[in-house]
């Protein structure tokens, strides 16, 4: 059988951390056919817009999208490609599991926490106004029943799959009490319908503090769009950085995996940064196709090369300036090796 997965290399440098989650995908024993799709600044210029329908097809067409960051400026420019692919698809369900992992630096020990973060709404409508032009601008938050809803169910059927033991559902209902409000009351509701798991819920400045404090009193978190951008970039922080955090964007009958990480144009073409986040991605991928011996193999063989730490780029070298890091693509290389000796 050969798996058909949308690929979309992305900016900076997405191109090449894709291009070694690939190769290490195809060296599983796997068959796939990569289906190349532009998206952002590129496909602005050859098709006229930054998301292309053609895009959003292939996507349809295979049910899995595999992809590299895109660079989005700041104030200015097209609205982000990675929000709109998000919309367009109705990926509601960003995925994001954190853990420690032997040979990184980190502040922590057996931290082992999934953030599940709402993808559709929230402060991401990206409908924004000036309201007196240069002095005053809104942005609309929109928080529905359904969306709320679903997200926290995703979230307590993953702790049921994955035999985790409690949901976090993190808000700022104190002071948001209308939209905020209705999402803890429904996450309260849903909670109801399950009873083996526990359930708590945080307010976010709190939650911040308590995560760096104690992350190991976490298990499943689920939030609202914003607070889930925001702490899933703390949390890949609490267990050694961006190099290393996988990500999944997962919809009723579609999804799309990409590392948590920019596009770091600093380091674009530079074979340098470390391929893992996207390599574990694509594990996650693999999961999602029910493939999960090779998802483990990936896994595994990601963690021995890390663990060992001499085939590794130099953001997992406790000197960053260390001359004996490898380049993104020795580090593939090294995963690759691993996985036939696993
Ligand atoms: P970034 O994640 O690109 O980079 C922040 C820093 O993290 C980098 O300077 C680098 O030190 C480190 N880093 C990131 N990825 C790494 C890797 N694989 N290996 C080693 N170190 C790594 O974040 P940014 O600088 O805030 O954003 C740059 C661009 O990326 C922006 O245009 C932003 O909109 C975009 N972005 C895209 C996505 C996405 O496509 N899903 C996500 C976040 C940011």
């Amino acid at each position: 059988m050969t798996y058909r997965v949308t690929l979309i290399p992305g900016d900076g440098i997405g191109p090449e951390v894709t291009d070694a989650a690939r190769r290490v995908l195809e060296a599983t024993g796997l068959q796939f056919e990569w289906d190349v799709q532009v998206a952002g600044q590129e496909a602005l210029e050859k098709y006229g817009t930054p998301l292309p329908e053609r895009l959003l097809e292939s996507i349809r067409t295979n049910g899995v999208g595999l992809k590299g960051p895109m660079t989005t400026a700041l104030g200015t420019g097209f609205r982000s490609a990675n929000v709109g692919i998000r919309q367009a698809l109705d990926l509601y369900a960003n995925l994001r599991p954190v853990r420690t992992m032997d040979g990184v630096s980190s502040r922590y020990e057996n931290v082992n926490l999934v953030v599940v973060r709402e993808n559709t709404e929230g402060m991401y409508t990206g409908i924004e106004h000036e309201v007196i032009r240069g002095e005053a601008a809104e942005a609309i938050r929109i928080i529905t029943r359904r969306a709320s809803e679903r997200i926290v169910r995703f979230a307590f059927e993953y702790a049921r799959k994955y035999k985790r033991k409690k949901v976090t559902a993190v808000h700022k209902a104190n002071v948001l009490k209308i939209t905020d409000g209705l999402f803890l009351g429904t996450a309260r509701e849903v909670a109801a319908h399950y009873p083996d798991i526990a359930f708590e819920d945080r307010i976010v400045d709190n939650m911040a503090m308590q995560l760096v404090r104690d992350p190991n009193q976490f298990d499943v978190i689920v939030t609202t769009n914003l607070f889930g951008d925001i702490l899933s970039d703390l949390c890949s922080g609490l267990v050694g950085g961006l190099g290393l955090a996988p990500g999944a964007n997962i919809g009723e009958k579609l999804a799309v995996f990409e590392p948590v990480h920019g596009s770091a144009p600093k380091y674009a073409g530079m074979n340098k940064v470390n391929p893992a986040a996207t390599i574990l991605s694509g594990a996650l991928m693999l999961r999602h196709l029910g493939e999960d011996d090779a998802a483990e193999r990936v896994e595994k063989a990601v963690e021995a090369v890390v663990a060992e730490g001499k085939h590794v780029t130099y953001d997992l070298k406790p000197d960053r300036n260390d001359p004996t890091a490898v380049g993104t693509r020795e580090m593939a290389d090294a995963i690759i090796a691993k996985m036939r000796e696993l």
